[in-house]
Parts: C-alpha cells; sequence; structure tokens
C-alpha cells in the first residue's frame, strides 16, 4: 500500500487533478484516494520530475541498533516502575521517596511531577523512578515498543489482599519480562496480615524469597516511611543481579524515551527524557517519533539547569518543535537538517496512516454545508492524551478565524473516546477529534453506527488545517 493522488499530490506540490490526469494518460484510471501501487508512483515522480523514495516505517525509525563497545558500557541505575491496586498505597510511596530523596538527613525537595526521577539511595546508588503509578502507562509505552522499566515495585496493602490489579500488574511483569519487588504495605495497620498476603501472591504464581521464592519481599509503611531504605536495598539487589549496563560513551549519538510532555506557555514543549545510552547535551539536534529540534536546555527533576544526561537519568528537555509522544524514541542527530529530515519523512508516513484511518465523509459534508452557507457552526470534542495537548489545540482552534463560521467545542477531556462522547457528538452534530488517543471499543462500534466522524491526529498543525479547510467549505475532494 502506497500514497495515494492526493497525497502525491501534496507531497509534489501538485494538485492531485493534475496526478489523476497523468496517470490517465499512463492508461490508469485512478480515484483520489486510490492507494497506487509502487511502480505507478515512481513513474508519476518521473513524470514531474521526482525520484520516488520509499521509506518503510523500520527505515524511518533510525535507532539501528547500535553497537555497543564493551569498554563503554557501565552499570547504570536500575528503571523502576510501582504498581499494584488501586489505594494499595503506589503514590504514598512514590510521594515519599520523591519527598525524602532516602538518603539519610537530606531532603528530597523534588517538587515538581516530571514523569520520572532519580534519588540516590546512597553515596553513589541511585534510583530512576517513572513517576507514573501503575501498568497502563508501563503497558502503554511497551505496545509502543518502548521498554524502560528494569524493576517492578509490586505494593500490596497487607491490611488488604490480593487484588484483580495486583494480578494484572504481576500479568503485565510478566509479560514484560520484569522483574517483580513486592512491597507489603500499611504494615502500621493492626489488621495487617502479612502470612495471608504470602500466600495470595504464591497461589499468583509470584513466589517470596522466604518461601523459598525469587521474588524478594519487604514489609513496608509508604504513610509513615517505614523500612523505605530496605526496601530501596532490595531494588538495589535486584538490579545487581541483573547487571543493568548502560552505554556511557560520549563519542555516540545519545537517545532515550520520551516519558512525558506538556505545552508550557513560556518555555513551548517541555519534555521529560530517560537517556538510555550516551550523553544527551545542550545544543544537540534530535528527532522523536515525528517531530524534531536542538537541545536548547537541560533541567533536572529539581528544576537545576545541567549540561548533560547519561544512561538512566530523567531529563526535562527543552527545544522540541512539537510535542512528542510518550514512549517515542529521541534520537540525536549529527545535524538540524538530517533531524528535520527524518523528522518529516516520518510525518509524511504518519500522515498516511492518519489518512487511511479516517473517514472524510462526515467533516467533507459539513463543509459542504458551510460552502452552501447551511451551517454557522463547526462542534468540535476534543479528546487527547495531556492537559497539554488540549490546552494547544483549543488556543489554535480558537485563532481559527472565519466571518462566517465559527468553531465550537462543546467538550474536552484528556483520555480515550468513549462512547459518551460519541453520543454527545451524535446529539450535537459534532466531530470528535482523538489527539493521541483511541476509541475503544464501544466508542468505535457506535460511531460507525452513527456514521459519525472520529479523526485521528497527532500533529496539531494537522488538526487546524482540517478545521480551517472545513470552516473554508474547501474540504470536499476538488473533483
Ligand atoms: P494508590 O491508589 O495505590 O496510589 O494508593 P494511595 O497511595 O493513594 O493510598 C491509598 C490510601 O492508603 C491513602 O489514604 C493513603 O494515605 C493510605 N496509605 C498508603 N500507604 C499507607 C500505609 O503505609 N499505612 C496506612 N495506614 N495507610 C496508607
Amino acid at each position: 500500500e502506497y500514497a495515494s493522488p492526493h497525497e502525491l499530490a501534496e507531497l509534489m506540490g501538485l494538485t492531485a487533478k493534475e496526478i489523476i490526469q497523468k496517470c490517465f494518460s499512463m492508461g490508469k484510471f485512478v480515484t483520489i484516494n486510490q492507494r497506487l501501487d509502487r511502480e505507478t508512483i515512481e513513474l508519476i515522480g518521473l513524470e514531474f520530475g521526482f525520484e520516488a523514495e520509499f521509506i518503510s516505517e523500520i527505515e524511518a525509525t533510525t535507532t539501528e541498533e547500535q553497537f555497543d563497545n564493551e569498554e563503554d558500557m557501565q552499570i547504570r541505575p536500575p528503571v523502576v516502575t510501582i504498581m499494584g491496586h488501586v489505594d494499595h498505597g503506589k503514590t504514598s510511596l512514590l510521594d515519599y521517596i520523591r519527598r525524602s530523596n532516602v538518603v539519610a538527613g537530606e531532603s528530597g525537595g523534588i517538587t515538581q511531577h516530571i514523569g520520572a526521577y532519580e534519588v540516590e539511595v546512597e553515596r553513589g546508588r541511585h534510583i530512576t523512578f517513572l513517576d507514573t503509578p501503575g501498568h497502563e502507562a508501563f503497558t502503554a509505552m511497551r505496545a509502543r515498543g518502548a521498554q524502560v522499566t528494569d524493576i517492578v515495585i509490586l505494593v500490596v496493602a497487607a491490611d488488604d489482599s490480593v487484588m484483580p490489579q495486583t494480578i494484572e500488574a504481576i500479568n503485565h511483569s510478566k509479560a514484560a519480562g520484569v522483574p517483580i519487588v513486592v512491597a507489603l504495605n500499611k504494615i502500621d495497620k493492626p489488621e495487617a496480615n502479612v502470612e495471608k498476603i504470602k500466600t495470595q501472591l504464591s497461589e499468583a504464581g509470584v513466589m517470596v524469597e522466604d518461601w523459598g521464592g525469587e521474588c524478594q519481599c519487604q514489609e513496608i509503611s509508604a504513610k509513615k516511611g517505614l523500612n523505605i531504605k530496605e526496601l530501596m536495598d532490595k531494588v538495589l539487589t535486584e538490579a545487581e543481579i541483573r547487571e543493568l549496563k548502560g552505554n556511557f560513551s560520549r563519542e555516540i549519538p545519545a537517545s532515550g524515551i520520551i516519558v512525558e510532555s506538556e505545552l508550557d506557555k513560556g518555555k513551548g514543549v517541555v519534555s521529560t527524557v530517560l537517556v538510555q545510552r550516551g550523553f544527551l547535551k545542550v545544543g544537540d539536534p534530535f528527532v522523536a517519533g515525528n517531530t524534531m529540534g536542538k537541545v536548547r536546555a537541560l533541567m533536572d527533576e529539581r528544576g537545576k539547569r545541567i549540561p548533560e544526561a547519561g544512561p538512566s537519568r530523567p531529563v526535562r528537555v527543552l527545544g522540541f518543535e512539537d510535542l512528542p509522544q510518550s514512549g517515542d524514541v529521541l534520537t540525536v542527530m549529527e545535524s538540524d537538517r538530517d533531524a528535520r529530515d527524518l523528522a518529516q519523512k516520518r510525518q509524511i508516513i504518519k500522515r498516511e496512516h492518519e489518512f487511511r484511518r479516517s473517514t472524510r465523509v462526515k467533516l467533507d459534508s459539513i463543509a459542504r454545508q458551510i460552502k452552501e452557507g447551511l451551517k454557522k457552526e463547526l462542534s468540535v470534542i476534543i479528546k487527547a492524551d495531556t492537559d497539554g495537548s488540549i490546552q494547544a489545540l483549543a488556543d489554535g482552534l480558537m485563532k481559527i478565524h472565519n466571518e462566517e463560521v465559527k468553531v465550537q467545542i462543546i467538550h474536552q477531556g484528556v483520555g480515550q473516546i468513549t462512547e459518551t462522547d460519541v453520543l454527545l457528538a451524535a446529539a450535537s452534530d459534532a466531530i470528535i477529534i482523538g489527539f493521541r488517543v483511541r476509541p475503544n471499543v464501544n466508542a468505535k462500534r457506535l460511531a460507525e453506527k452513527e456514521d459519525l466522524d472520529v479523526r485521528f491526529y497527532s500533529v496539531i498543525y494537522h488538526v487546524l488545517e482540517d478545521v480551517e479547510k472545513a470552516l473554508e467549505g474547501m474540504l470536499s475532494p476538488e473533483l
């Protein structure tokens, strides 16, 4: 499956009509959104003086599984995710560690939530925590091909039981091949029953060490800060067994994973990156998913500027052109130009995917109605991955001025597109814009049934472009 006349036209700065006519003259009858085969695309390219280049998604994802020199490999801090059932104390534990920094006598002083932070457990012994508790984020990252977690801390409230989400967390960790360290929490409570939990854990396939199993286990109280240091020591022991190493060479182009991003009014896009390889430095040009940039500043979890960040180090990075997505790989490039080229290639591929997914029908017909003066308002529902995205989209949409027609955002929210959203859209004749989110199964079915326009985007510019076109009544195919 390759590009359609419409997309080729965009790439070559021509109209779709010109492409279709060219096809016609070559004896091929095609429609505007029909996928053309490779040969046709090559021929058309030649006809218009372009050379077709076919980039597969794999090729465009340049992190060539790089070769690490053995002498560059050094022990790096483990990256830990905290999982467990709701209310068992994940957030309390993360908060305690963030605040106390565990190191005796030193306050952590990490007040910001930036998606990840590093603590020094003892002099020179660090642990990096991903600050999104639960297995959803963990699995979402994994689904995008980013495995960042080395060790899972499974929190189980000792006054409760092994619960459905405990089991899920176990299954998700096992599926990822990530070792578990059990934290039996709330032992300050009189009803705490440690033996019962251990029994239930063994039934769930997690055998703790003192029962002859593999899993280290620590009784703690997240609320009271009891035995947290002991828990950290067990995590470090687990890390030592695994000999987690990273490439600490300063000669190689650094790479890392996007943990979280937001749009800051003053600073622009600010993204938390977990460096995995090499050192990310101020001034480095990079690509990250479909976007690119140049590192303008690096900040640690305390908001302090730092010149560089090495393996397992979470840093706030300034200098992105657009919001990257959690789980995207950030790769340092030779030059700004290389970064831009690769980002553009990826965007083309991405658009191709979006194009295939989205049903144009509804917005097209709205565009027509607007053109004919039948419609004065375009109602939209925005569902997006983060508040930052929503804000950016809303700001952008509000700036689209048009004499006759206006955009109205009737509902917005972070998270999946749900049935309720679809129902609201159906009731209000609105389109749904999904920005880096997908509908759940029921919502998808309902949208199909209602013949509703649900559009998926990952680049803000593309949303604004389409809405603008619809408002100008131009979105309908030119033919
Ligand atoms: P999460 O849903 O897993 O993130 O759980 P939270 O961290 O929000 O904790 C849920 C509730 O349990 C809160 O009211 C906490 O104050 C309480 N809690 C957490 N850890 C402990 C603990 O060690 N002892 C006691 N007594 N309460 C705790």
